[in-house]
């Protein structure tokens, strides 16, 4: 009998049995059935992207979980969360290359359901503070949200918003649409970074008065991550996500390459993406916000039009290797904090005992990416063209090679996980 299934060779060795990491430390002793040698390259801990949209069941031809998470594991991470979905997790766990997890809905109307919600194992609560875009999932007004998180409370789920002021966007939008000004910059200006900061400062009031746990979600500048930080300062259960799109992109770089980076709350001034990266200690997870659809919604002349949602779940960790900034904070807001604040208690560190999820890294390698290399239904991204440096050339899921040079495993053994109180 092998000591070990697979041991990998490594600046710390890993030692790995039945799917888990069993032993952790330099030159490991003992045999092993498959040995790696890793020894030149960079192991991260498997990301948990917190926030795609892979859109099943109901909207496939948009991506689904075969592609998206295809993709998701190309890109070095192991476990996603669907967002938001009320269907039953067994519907997709035979073609999901990733575990993954779910959201549910806060939506007007279904406050009863939460606690069956929360009994299937979702994740948390998604609800919308503007609209979202889609009919089918309407926004919740502060009345309903109040509710909601109180409900949430008592059943101890997170709720999760997208913060943006309803009232202000709206007016904004209105009055440039009625002038005929549909332009990039006009879509820009009718969602100021005020009225991101009007929502979360009404968010974390009601994250007070109803002792409900908030996670902030794609938080985009700076400012807000500020009014976050200061709020936790005060004993306020209230953490945030930020996205790669706002750490690598600017409004003007929205400008310049039009739809396929359309996404909401928008692209900010260069001042704000600063301030967001000096304020990383005080962001509690990087997700990508994958957020896909044909083409032929991105392809209107009026911007407010355009569907909003970028496609990026597969280059989440290159993206952020590739930043000086963000490179040592990659543990904690990929993985480790991910998997705390979700109480994903088996996911999100390289320890004995957790899960045997992590990615191999070869961090001199250089890569631009092209549409050609997207793994999405439709292969569109804003980062095509980037010259990213470091990539990933493994990636091992509960001790189980899911991607590997170039090549998805031959069968998907994506499980569905869910939080442990
Ligand atoms: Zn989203």
């Amino acid at each position: 009998m092998p000591d070990f299934d697979v041991i990998v060779r490594a600046e710390n060795d890993l030692g790995i049995s039945d799917g888990k990491f069993v032993a952790v430390g330099a030159n490991l002793r003992g045999t092993a059935r498959e040995e790696l040698d890793a020894t030149t390259m960079s192991i991260f801990p498997g990301v948990i992207d917190a926030h795609v949209h892979f859109n099943e069941p109901g909207r496939t031809d948009w991506e689904g979980f075969e592609a998206g998470s295809g993709a998701a594991a190309a890109g070095g991470t192991t476990t996603v969360f669907e967002m938001p979905l009320n269907a039953h997790p067994p519907t997709i766990d035979t073609s999901s290359f990733v575990d993954f997890g779910l959201w549910g809905g806060l939506v007007p109307g279904n406050l009863k359901e939460l606690q069956t919600l929360r009994e299937r194992g979702v994740v948390g609560l998604k609800a919308f503070m503007c609209d979202s875009g889609t009919d089918d999932f309407p926004r919740a007004t502060m009345s309903i949200l109040r509710e909601g998180m109180k409900r949430a409370a008592d059943l101890d789920l997170l709720v999760a918003l997208h913060a943006e002021s309803h009232e202000l966007t709206q007016e904004l939008a209105k009055e440039k649409i009625a002038k005929g000004q549909t332009t990039v910059r006009d879509y820009l200006d009718s969602r100021p970074v005020a009225a991101e900061l009007d929502a979360i400062k009404q968010a974390i009031d009601l994250a007070a008065e109803t002792n409900c746990r908030l996670h902030v979600v794609h938080v985009s500048c700076g400012s807000a991550v500020a009014l976050i930080a200061e709020a936790r300062a005060k004993g306020i259960d209230v953490s945030c996500e930020t996205c790669p799109h706002y750490l690598v992109f600017t409004d003007e770089d929205m400008e310049r390459l039009g739809a396929v980076a359309k996404c909401a709350p928008p692209l900010r001034s260069d001042s704000e993406r600063k301030l967001l990266h000096e304020r990383l200690s005080d962001i509690t997870t990087i997700g990508s916000d994958h957020s896909p659809s044909p083409w032929s919604m991105k392809d209107r002349q009026n911007f407010f039009e355009v569907w909003g949602g970028i496609s990026g779940c597969q280059h989440l960790l290159a993206l952020l290797l590739d930043s000086s900034i963000v490179r040592e904070r990659i543990v904690d807001l990929t993985s480790r904090q991910v998997g705390r604040r979700f109480r994903l208690r088996q996911k999100g560190e390289i320890a004995v005992g957790t899960d045997a999820d992590f990615t191999i890294v070869d961090p001199a390698a250089e890569e631009t990416v092209s549409a050609d290399s997207l793994r999405y239904r439709h292969r569109h991204s804003p980062y095509v063209g980037r010259k990213l440096r470091g990539r990933v050339v493994r990636t091992i899921l509960r001790g189980q090679t899911i991607y590997h040079d170039g090549k998805l495993a031959a069968q998907p053994i994506g499980r569905f996980v869910r939080p442990r109180p």
